[in-house]
């Protein structure tokens, strides 16, 4: 069984990279073209991508669809992060103004939106989604255990077929 970020990893050095498509299914795996890498089959596609999976968008559609409304900026750029933050907490006192001292000399920054996903079915044909990508909840203190209660009942669940996709039905 091909392991997609297994991959990713000696194809790209580990840097992350768009999966461009993942729809084309074939009787044997589905077709999967990436953004700078040639395409490959793989027998199955665990879009395992955090809350904003790209997996997700591929084979599911937008975003918009399942999960709460995205903030818009760039997540690559630090210092467009730290301007939102001052301009929704400008003015705001108390301890406020020390703690944005604090993130404007941070060397990085994490910043998203509360979200949670929302998602009636866990796997189409070959690609399945697991942890934050399928049932994400930013605010619920139990995602990663959840994560891992995930990749289990998926291992279960590709052991129970003998990794024929024939029979896969994803009881998640
Ligand atoms: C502020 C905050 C606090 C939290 N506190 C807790 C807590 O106390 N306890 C708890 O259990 N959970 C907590 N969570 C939730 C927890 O972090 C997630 O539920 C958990 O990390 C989900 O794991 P995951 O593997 O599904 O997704 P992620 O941890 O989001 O991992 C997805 C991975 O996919 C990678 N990726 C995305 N796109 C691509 C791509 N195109 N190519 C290659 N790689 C890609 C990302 O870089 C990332 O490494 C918190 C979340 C947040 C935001």
């Amino acid at each position: 069984m091909g392991i997609l970020d297994d991959v990713r990893r000696l194809q790209t050095g580990g840097t992350d990279q768009e999966i461009v498509d993942a729809n084309t299914e074939t009787p044997t795996g589905v077709h999967v073209t990436f953004e700078r890498s040639s395409p490959r089959r793989f027998d199955l596609v665990v879009g395992a991508d955090g809350i904003h999976s790209a997996v997700r968008r591929l084979a599911f559609g937008p975003e918009s669809d399942f999960a709460s409304d995205r903030l818009d900026y760039d997540r690559y750029d630090a210092g467009q992060q730290k301007d939102i933050l001052a301009r929704v907490y400008a003015g705001v006192g108390w301890q406020v103004p020390a703690v944005m001292k604090a993130v404007h000399r941070a060397g990085d920054v994490y910043l998203d939106s509360i979200s949670q996903v929302r998602i009636d079915r866990y796997s189409k044909g070959r690609v399945v989604l697991l942890g934050d990508s399928a049932y994400g909840n930013t605010l619920g203190g139990f995602g990663t255990g959840l994560a891992v209660v995930g990749a289990y009942v998926l291992a279960g669940e590709l052991a129970a077929v003998g990794g024929d996709m024939r029979n896969w039905g994803i009881r998640l």
